[in-house]
């Protein structure tokens, strides 16, 4: 067996008979999905064991932290966060990040979000989240609570002129109570779409991580009257079992 065979866990199976080592290497790499590759992910699932002191919840945290392939991935690109990935698959998909741009980046902790933007040649980010942010050349990072008053006039001010593009991935933090959390969830998700409408220059886009029941139908319509096409769409890097999908708005009117 050779070494790439055993890395992947593979062992000379799967009946690809015929291939070259190159296009066999290709098909291997990505994400975990199906077939020989969620094979392989099962045979090389780290189990974490139950500590003292850990919660079984932490426990199921960190196994799947260890057996998550976009985590490894962030390590090895050096973005700080899996979250990263969602941003870049929405790009490949829409074409949002054009050279040059201006972005707002709500909820930008840790600040895969904004690696992701200036490396797709964003001239500048303006970024925002209740978390202390560390330093990222090309941003402007602010902590602050987008919900208070004038929250929205200090970003303005960072940004320091009309934004290309507004690209929210704020998510409340929970209290567990359920009609409290929905409250929040759609409490933020107008709050970045008001935003938007407010700082984008015409032909700008908007893109909102949105949660089951997050836009209101009054939003929706308000945004399917301000752009030119509203979609929603949940990258693969956004886990199955999570309820988050994303809004993606392009074309504002002005
Ligand atoms: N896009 C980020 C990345 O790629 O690193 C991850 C963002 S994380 C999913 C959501 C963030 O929203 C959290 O860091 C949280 O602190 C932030 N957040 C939640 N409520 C907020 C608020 N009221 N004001 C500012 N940030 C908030």
């Amino acid at each position: 067996m050779s070494q790439d065979d055993s890395q992947n866990g593979e062992g000379g199976e799967g009946g690809e008979g015929g291939e070259g080592d190159e296009k066999r290497r290709r098909r291997r790499s990505g994400p975990v999905t199906k077939g020989g590759d969620a094979r392989a992910a099962k045979q090389f699932h780290t189990r974490v064991k139950t500590a003292r002191g850990r919660k079984y919840s932490s426990k199921l945290w960190l196994e799947r932290q260890l057996n998550d392939p976009y985590v490894a991935r962030a390590r090895q690109d050096g973005y700080r966060s899996r979250a990263a990935y969602k941003l870049i698959e929405l790009d490949d998909k829409f074409g949002l990040i054009k050279p040059g741009m201006r972005i707002a980046d709500l909820g930008a902790a840790p600040g895969g979000w904004t690696q992701v933007a200036l490396k797709r040649g964003a001239s500048h980010v303006a970024g925002v989240d209740l978390l202390e942010i560390d330093r990222i050349h090309g941003a402007t990072l602010l902590v602050l609570d987008f919900t208070e008053e004038g929250a929205d006039a200090v970003l303005k001010d960072a940004l320091g002129g009309p934004a290309d593009l507004v690209i929210s991935d704020l998510a409340p933090w929970t209290t567990g109570h359920k009609a409290t959390d929905h409250l929040r969830i759609v409490a933020l998700v107008e709050l970045a779409a008001h935003f938007a409408l407010d700082v984008l220059k015409p032909g700008g886009g908007f893109v909102a991580k949105v949660f089951q029941g997050g836009a209101t139908d009054e939003l929706l319509d308000i945004l399917k009257s301000r752009f030119a096409k509203v979609r929603h769409y949940k990258p693969p890097a956004s886990r199955t079992e999570s309820a988050e999908t994303f809004l993606i708005a392009t074309g504002f009117r002005g």
